[in-house]
């Protein structure tokens, strides 16, 4: 299955990628993007163009 990945390096907590999820697998905590669970996240990446720096990319995990 698809999910997300977050780049804590690259995120600076603007929150943008947050009110663009449909599950709700993105929250804010310490000013950075947190992935809230695979049961969440749906992997269709609506996510990943809607971040300004590049912090979120899609991985592949074994189901
Ligand atoms: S859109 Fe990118 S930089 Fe902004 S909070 Fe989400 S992951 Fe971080």
């Amino acid at each position: 299955m698809k999910i997300i990945e977050i780049d804590e390096k690259k995120c600076d907590g603007c929150g943008t990628c947050i009110s663009k999820c449909p599950g709700g697998a993105i929250q804010l905590v310490d000013g950075k993007a947190r992935f809230m669970g695979v049961s969440l996240c749906d992997g269709a990446g609506v996510c990943i163009g809607k971040c300004p720096n590049g912090a979120i990319t899609i991985k592949t995990i074994e189901d």
